[in-house]
């Protein structure tokens, strides 16, 4: 059907539909009892059950087992209605042959409005004993009103009668259902207003039937059915209207109160018995039985209604408590409970004993490369697989809780000894990987400590200093490096007021141009001519003086301003390089270093900016370098890695800085298109003096070799360093035995100095180990 029918047709087949439908109405009506309205009908009726089956298929309407029964039905009225004429008169049990298939169509339609119900999550218990409440009293009242004087006719079969008296007993049935599709209903597609019209249709034509029937008759005029043939028409369009796909997707039922609209349905359905005594009906001991009946289960209804409204009050309150005091994704307790969690465990710990309160403060190194490279579902399922290795790894007397993105706070009650165990126990929560879809995630946690005495008198108060500073311990653990825990000592408050003071000074910094960049060389072992330079941000405090980039630079990680400053670095380097070049300062194949951090690398567009910025100041890509830490390349990303190939395809060098200080797995050099690597300063401090570390700086070189990898030795102090570096067969330095990174017109004039006058630091004239193969 999909396929044969074009879109645009297809949409309007709902409108055609309609049309017919009221096209074959009035032949009906204009031609009442002949071949051509028993033709119109029937043509309507088999019409509509094909809609049926095509409507719900084209639009995918879920389940197909509804519409299919929906279609049974509507082939099952049609054969009621139109043998039902013939049938009447015959002897019995003919004419039951027409309530047979009525019945069963009733049966087949109240299946396909549960099956839509069910699909909607509509199915609630207070909407069904409301309907039955209702049902009840409309029960009651058709069968005094309707089906009783029916069955009372004396010249024909009491129990066609009966059966004439309970259709409109089944119309309120099917009808209670429709209304509970309405109320759950959050908007009214056309074809919810068509299902709603169909049912009146049939509930008028029934009433109509059964109106006729307390006369005696079964089948009146002709014109009865034409209710029914509009009800035909609004359950096609239903079918074939597009929206018909919405009728089976879940509308999550609102509360379901007693609503004015519900209850203008109720009242009067509570008041029905009592109404039914002041009329004739109450006469007969049938009649009053009935009606005593009916009001004793009318109020029963409403008592187990009031108890079950009740119960899920309490149940709905306790739930919203819980909400409030969980963490929905973990379902540990969140931080508002921890508060008085914690505080109880202040009231009981020991004033001044042994007997401490700890709070650890748990955050997730590299959390935030997780997010990025897998995505926030992989994200939210790691917290989830944390949360619920800490909770079964410590013991249930210790609370644990989320109460940030990545953070985890636990509380402890005892001794030093026994708190330090704790951490240890939380360290081996982190020993494992964590499988979370299909990936193998090794993550770490930095913790950060507090601890107090006992104070029942000042609980909260103590323990929401001791979660501030369990969070500042836990921030300079994070600085300290990933995996790390630090015990909260008051000395750390200064700082953290002091990072936020340099923070907020940071950000005006950018704008306020305090920052410069300086150079350094880079030389050349053997002649001590500098081959390039590395640019290294400056920060002039206009009260504080210089600042450390050692100092600012994480800071402006954490408080992500790190790229502004990279980026600003990055041009003014690449706009410096540009004017020594075309001044003529320095040689055509001197390069400049940049210091580039993970999170720049993470931009998609780098390569792009650079090329671009490259092309501006007229410097080629072999004239520019980008270092780079070990930790960019262990925890990159997708994105990451893209971005070093494009930009190692661009032909810029790029360069390990700090080497052989951050991880010991060193595959990601092959991995990578690096082109070199930094010897960490911390290596070449004990050249010529430690062994060890002229062991490690030898087997970093022919490693380095080997991949066909650049080397530069940092932080070259003193001339041994430099003997030592160029015995095992280092080929670039740099350090302050040349010169430390001063602002550019000073290293212009350097420079210049070093090409007119040979470098201040004497050549090394021999080669003792003919290592050097790489003048880089
Ligand atoms: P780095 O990239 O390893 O830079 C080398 C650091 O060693 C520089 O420190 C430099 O001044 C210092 N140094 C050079 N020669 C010697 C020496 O002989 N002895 C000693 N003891 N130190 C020496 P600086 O300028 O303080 O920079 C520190 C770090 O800050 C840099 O380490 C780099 O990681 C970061 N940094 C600096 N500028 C930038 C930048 O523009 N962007 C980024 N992301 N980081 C930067
Ligand atoms: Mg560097
Ligand atoms: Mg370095």
């Amino acid at each position: 059907m999909r396929s044969v029918l074009p879109p645009g047709i297809a949409r309007r087949l709902w409108q055609v539909m309609a049309g017919g439908g009221i096209l074959a109405t009035v032949v009906y009506t204009v031609f009442p009892s002949s071949v051509l309205s028993n033709v119109a009908f029937a043509g309507l009726a088999v019409t509509v059950v094909a809609a049926c089956f095509i409507g719900p298929r084209r639009w995918a309407a879920e389940p197909p087992s509804a519409w299919r029964s929906m279609a049974a039905a509507a082939l099952l009225f049609m054969i009621g209605v139109l043998i039902r004429p013939t049938v009447t008169d015959m002897a019995m049990p003919w004419p039951l042959l027409a309530d047979a298939a009525s019945f069963s169509g009733y049966l087949l339609l109240g299946v396909f409005v549960l099956i839509l119900l069910h699909r909607r999550g509509s199915l609630d218990r207070h909407a069904a004993l409301d309907g039955l409440t209702v049902c009840l009293s409309a029960g009651v009242a058709s069968t005094l009103l309707l089906a009783l004087p029916a069955a009372a006719i004396a010249d024909r079969d009491p129990v066609l009668s009966l059966i004439q008296g309970t259709y409109p007993l089944f119309d309120i049935m099917l009808a209670l259902l429709t209304v509970n599709l309405t109320f759950t209903a959050k908007h009214w597609p056309v074809s919810l207003i068509g299902l709603l019209t169909m049912m009146i249709g049939i509930f008028v034509g029934d009433l109509a039937y059964a109106i006729e029937g307390v006369s005696g008759k079964i089948y009146g005029s002709p014109l009865l059915n034409v209710p029914f043939m509009l009800a035909y028409t609004a359950l096609g369009v239903a079918a074939l209207h597009p929206s018909v796909a919405d009728m089976g997707r879940a509308a999550k039922p609102p509360v379901q109160a007693w609503s004015w609209p519900r209850m203008s349905l109720l009242l009067p359905a509570l008041a029905v018995p009592y109404a039914l005594l002041l009329t004739p009906v109450s006469r007969s001991a049938t009649g009053r039985n009935l009606i005593a009946v009916a009001g004793c289960l009318s109020v029963a209804l409403l008592l187990i209604r009031a108890v079950s409204a009740v119960r899920a009050q309490v149940a709905a309150q306790l739930r919203s408590e819980h909400q409030a005091t969980h963490d929905p994704l973990t379902g540990l307790p969140n931080r508002q409970s921890m508060t008085s969690q914690i505080a109880r465990l202040v009231t009981v710990a020991d004033p001044e004993g042994h007997d401490r309160v700890w709070v650890y403060m748990l955050d997730l190194d590299g959390f935030k490369w997780v997010n990025d490279s897998w995505g926030h579902d992989t994200g939210d399922q790691l917290v989830i697989e944390v949360g619920r290795r800490l909770r079964s790894t410590v013991p249930g007397s210790i609370p644990v809780s989320r109460v940030g993105g990545d953070e985890f706070l636990l509380g402890f009650i005892g001794e030093k000894g026994g708190a330090l165990r704790l951490v240890d126990d939380i360290r081996g929560c982190f020993a494992r990987p964590f499988t979370v879809r299909d990936h193998d995630v090794v993550i770490s946690a930095s913790i950060g400590i507090s601890h107090a005495e006992g104070d029942p008198d000042n609980a909260t108060v103590t323990a929401e200093a001791l979660m501030r500073d369990a969070d500042t311990a836990m921030y300079r653990a994070k600085g300290e490096g990933p995996g790390r825990s630090t015990i909260f000592d008051t000395s750390m408050h200064a700082q953290v007021r002091e990072r936020i003071e340099l923070e907020v000074a940071l950000r005006q910094a950018l704008a306020d141009e305090q920052l410069h960049v300086a150079y350094q060389p880079i030389v050349r072992l053997e002649s001590g001519i500098p081959v390039g330079a590395e640019a290294l941000v400056r920060w002039l405090h206009p009260e504080r003086g210089a600042i450390p980039p050692m100092t600012f630079i994480p800071i402006a990680e954490d408080a992500g301003l790190i790229t502004a400053i990279g980026t600003w670095v990055r041009k003014e380097a690449l706009r410096q390089l540009g004017v020594w070049r075309s001044e003529g300062t320095v040689g055509d194949d001197f390069y400049l270093s940049i210091n580039v951090s993970p999170r720049q690398l993470s931009d998609p567009e780098l390569p792009l900016i650079v090329s671009g910025e490259m092309m501006r100041y007229g410097v080629p890509p072999h004239c520019v370098a980008l270092e780079m830490t070990e930790s960019v390349m262990v925890d990159g990303s997708s994105v990451t890695s893209r971005v070093l190939f494009e930009l190692r395809e661009l032909g810029v060098k790029l360069l390990i800085d700090d080497f052989g200080t951050g991880f010991s797995a060193l595959g990601y050099l092959r991995r990578f298109p690096v082109t070199g690597v930094k010897i960490d300063r911390s290596f070449v401090t004990g050249l010529g003096v430690n062994h060890e570390d002229d062991e490690i700086v030898r087997a970093v070189v022919a490693m380095s070799h080997a991949l066909g990898l650049s080397v530069i030795a940092e932080g070259v102090e003193t001339p041994l360093q430099r003997e030592a570096l160029y015995a095992v067969g280092v080929v670039n330095g740099q350090g302050w035995l040349w010169g430390a990174a001063v602002p550019a017109p000073e290293f212009a004039q350097r420079w210049r100095d070093v090409v007119l006058r040979g470098p201040e630091i004497p050549a090394i004239v021999s080669n003792p180990s003919g290592r050097h193969r790489r003048p880089d």
